[in-house]
């Protein structure tokens, strides 16, 4: 079931979520709503928070990204086949030196700038069984992740930029959060939720 994807401007977005069990009430049917609502909007990433639930899960499929003609055929394979599925993570380190790339999101359509990370990451979270693993990425890979890890935190790209940058933005922001926006998937909008 494809479920809409919430906003930028909503409250979710910005609360630090927590962490979750495996009682957790139909965790299985939401992690693949979840994949199906992602697929559906040709995303490589999407976090809980941006279906409206602020728990500790986001999901990562970089597949699409193994069509970028800029990739080496190693990074291609790697793009091909990373799919998992994150609960409870937990960023342990982050290294060496920031480097640019043109981010988006699909709660905030239609905006890509570039944002500044760290490339290399040793991460802790548990698999759809509740196994833990500790491993470590770099390039994409790591940068996909980080910007999930980002929304289970409340953080988004946007709030990285530079205030010079943010103020160029900013007319967009307001319009998206209103819904003044054309897009091609489901989504639902902080400002025409609050009418009804
Ligand atoms: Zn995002």
């Amino acid at each position: 079931m494809i479920l809409p994807i919430v906003a930028y401007g909503d409250a979710v977005l910005k609360k630090k979520a927590k962490e979750i069990d495996k009682d957790y009430p139909n965790l299985n049917d939401l992690i693949e709503n979840m994949y199906e609502t992602m697929y559906g909007a040709y995303g490589v990433g999407l976090a809980a928070p941006q279906v409206g639930l602020p728990i500790r899960l986001f999901l990562v499929d970089t597949e699409p990204f193994s069509e970028d003609e800029d990739l080496s055929d190693k990074e291609k394979e790697q793009m091909k086949n990373f799919k998992k599925t994150f609960i409870n993570a937990q960023i342990l380190e982050e290294e060496g030196d920031e480097w640019a790339f043109n981010e988006g999101c699909l709660s905030i359509p239609d905006v890509r700038e570039d944002v500044f990370r760290k490339p290399k990451i040793k991460i802790q979270y548990q698999d759809e069984n509740f196994e833990t693993h500790v491993e470590e990425y770099d390039g994409l890979i790591a940068r996909v992740i980080q910007h999930e890890y980002d929304h289970i935190e409340g953080v988004l790209f946007t709030d990285k930029l530079s205030s010079f940058k943010k103020r160029l933005i900013k007319g967009k922001l307001t319009n998206i959060s209103k819904g003044k926006i054309k897009i091609d998937y489901k989504m639902r909008f902080p400002a025409m939720s609050r009418k009804r």
